[in-house]
């Protein structure tokens, strides 16, 4: 069993400021690891799929994600699907098995009546800037209610998930000499390049 409280402190160094959406993520990452029964991904065996988007004020749930389950950007077991929503899907890749969580709709809707959301974050504020009054009675509202109060975790169900392989094949672009993987080549007037170069990102006129 993972516990969410004890990877607090390093997620609040690792994104750099304290904040509630960081704490939900550590919370609903524990629930899905703890209901699949695994331990964080040492390497790829779990994949984690996110439905916040770029434009989503709580991406930085994305840090605290990362953080506690060990699927990441660099390892490539992080996807962001982009609809804007809360909701996560973690699967075990060896058992083939998925558990779908997603924080209850009471808990998001009252962190918009909060004096850390309506008076900070809704202005633009940055997180960091934020005093301990006003964000820490928040974020101890995430870590410390109960699960049931917290998020929806449904059973786990079997989900085959084939993931493309790595690519390890390279070329030199020719015409910026950089190095890029093979899958990413583009071929122009019988030259390989790279994506830049196809694009006239890199000419001169
Ligand atoms: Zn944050
Ligand atoms: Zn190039």
């Amino acid at each position: 069993m993972i516990d969410a409280k004890d990877w607090l402190e390093f997620a609040e160094k690792f994104q750099g400021h304290k904040c509630p959406a960081l704490a939900m993520g550590l919370r609903v990452g524990a629930a899905a690891l703890n209901k699949l029964n695994v331990e964080r991904a040492k390497d790829d065996e779990l994949l984690l799929h996110v439905d916040v988007g770029e434009n989503h004020w709580a991406m930085e749930y994305v840090d605290g994600l990362q953080v506690i389950t060990g699927c990441t950007t660099g390892k490539g077991n992080l996807i962001i699907t982009h609809k804007g929503k809360w909701s996560v899907v973690l699967t075990d890749l060896e058992k083939n098995k998925a558990v779908r969580v997603t924080p209850k709709p009471e808990i998001i809707l009252s962190f918009r009546k909060t004096d850390f959301f309506k008076n900070y974050r809704r202005k633009g504020i940055r997180a960091s800037l934020a005093p301990d009054e006003v964000v820490e009675p928040v974020i101890n509202l995430v870590m410390n209610s109960p699960e049931e109060r917290l998020l929806i975790i449904s059973d786990v169900y079997d989900y085959n998930h084939t993931q493309p392989p790595r690519s390890f094949n390279s070329f030199v672009c020719e015409e910026c000499d950089e190095v890029v993987i093979e899958e990413y080549g583009r071929i122009k007037d019988g030259k390989m390049i790279c994506i830049d170069c196809a694009n006239n990102h890199r000419a001169e006129d």
